[in-house]
């Protein structure tokens, strides 16, 4: 039964991934003699945590119940009391976590809370399911840097278009519908300017029944983005471009006044690791990097990557002149290429999905 709860919780969080950030998902259940008091999920950054929703449900039956939460209570003062605090004072008598939190100042505290108060705790149910689920926030709490996904949509040869630049659509409905979906769950989502010139995509969720647009970002040296961009138009979602010195000031007044955000690094040239390291002072906790293939081989070859989707289409195109989803210089020997891990390999429609992360090994 214990399995069964965790999941639940688990089931929760899970379903709360994109409308968080920059907090974790969390969920918890708390049961007594058998039957489920109270169930609350962590619903939105500044809103009650997960324990205090379900605290708030099970009232006095909290007394003497067991609680299960897939993250570490909290033990400091955010924007919102310490659950750990909560917990001790509704009388729970039994809780089992199953991540404990990442964060270097508060790992274990909100545990050590819990014991103090003679709470019985159990960590590791579950864990690997849990800490999948906040696999980005565990990142960026650990490395102050958003956790990067490269998506690519290809042929089974690696081509992102055809030689005379047919790119759309190399994968079938339900793969895009996917890629949406991967779109909500992120922060932000980035991409080059040759991306906008070429085909000036709105980079939005397109989520049937709404979700989150997350920041569009452009990687853009001198300013090169169109006024009449989709991006600068439509309005769907908050737009920012990284450009560089060589930026005319004229045009950065001009795009500001269109409602861009326009953030301007002292280089000649944007360097992904700086790059990363300003999104995290601005809260982006995940980024999913939509190419092409020149942006896809900046982020390649400096490393600066943790997860890589991708929808192969049941189809080759060939041809020296058609794009692939890696271009620019590639890595010149195989010892240095990252070294992945397929995490999972799914059928979407008539396509595959295939997600590796990086090893860090
Ligand atoms: P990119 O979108 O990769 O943009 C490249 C440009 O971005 C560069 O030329 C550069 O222009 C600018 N840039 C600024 N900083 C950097 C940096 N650090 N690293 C790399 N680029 C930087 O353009 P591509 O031409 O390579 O690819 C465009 C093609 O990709 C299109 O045909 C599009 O259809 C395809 N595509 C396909 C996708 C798929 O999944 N199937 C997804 C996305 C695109 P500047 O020097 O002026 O700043
Ligand atoms: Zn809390």
């Amino acid at each position: 039964m214990e399995h069964h709860y965790m999941k639940l919780a688990i089931d929760m969080a899970k379903n709360t991934k994109g409308q968080t950030s920059p907090n974790p998902s969390v969920g918890c259940v708390i049961v007594k003699n058998n039957q489920i008091t109270g169930v609350g999920a962590h619903l939105k950054a500044g809103e009650a945590h997960a324990e205090r929703q379900a605290l708030e449900m099970a009232k006095e039956k909290a007394s003497g119940a067991t609680m299960f939460v897939t993250l570490e209570p909290c033990s400091h003062y955010g924007r919102t009391p310490p659950c750990a605090d909560a917990v001790i004072e509704a009388g729970i008598s039994k809780v089992f976590i199953a991540s404990t939190d990442p964060n270097p100042q508060v790992a274990g505290k909100g545990i050590e809370k819990l014991e103090k108060a003679g709470i019985e705790v159990d960590t590791g149910l579950m864990k690997e399911e849990a800490d999948e689920i906040n696999r980005e926030f565990f990142h960026f709490i650990s490395t102050g840097k958003p956790f990067v996904t490269l998506k690519t949509a290809c042929s089974i040869d690696g081509k992102i278009a055809t030689s005379t630049g047919e790119s759309k659509w190399i994968t079938g409905e339900e793969a895009r519908k996917d890629g949406y979906r991967l779109r909500h769950e992120h922060d932000a989502i980035l991409c080059g300017v040759g991306t906008v010139i070429e085909d000036n995509p709105s980079l939005t969720a397109r989520l049937e029944d709404g979700g989150n647009n997350p920041v569009r970002i452009v990687l853009d040296t001198r300013l090169r983005m169109p006024l009449d961009s989709n991006l600068i138009t439509d309005k769907l979602a908050e737009t920012w471009i990284i450009t560089t010195s060589l930026a005319e000031k004229e045009k950065i007044n001009e795009l500001e006044k269109h409602g861009v955000y326009v953030l301007q690094l002292e280089s000649s040239h944007i360097s992904i690791d700086q790059l990363l390291s300003v999104l995290g002072d601005k809260q982006i906790t995940s980024l999913l990097v939509e190419g092409g293939g020149k942006v896809n081989d900046s982020f390649l070859r400096t490393g600066q990557f943790q997860r890589v989707v991708k929808y192969m289409a049941p189809l080759i195109i060939g041809g020296e002149k058609s794009k692939s989803s890696f271009s620019g210089e590639g890595i010149p020997l195989l010892k240095d290429t990252p070294h992945l891990k397929l995490h999972s390999m799914e059928p979407i429609g008539s396509d595959t999905k295939f997600v590796f992360y990086k090893r860090e090994d």
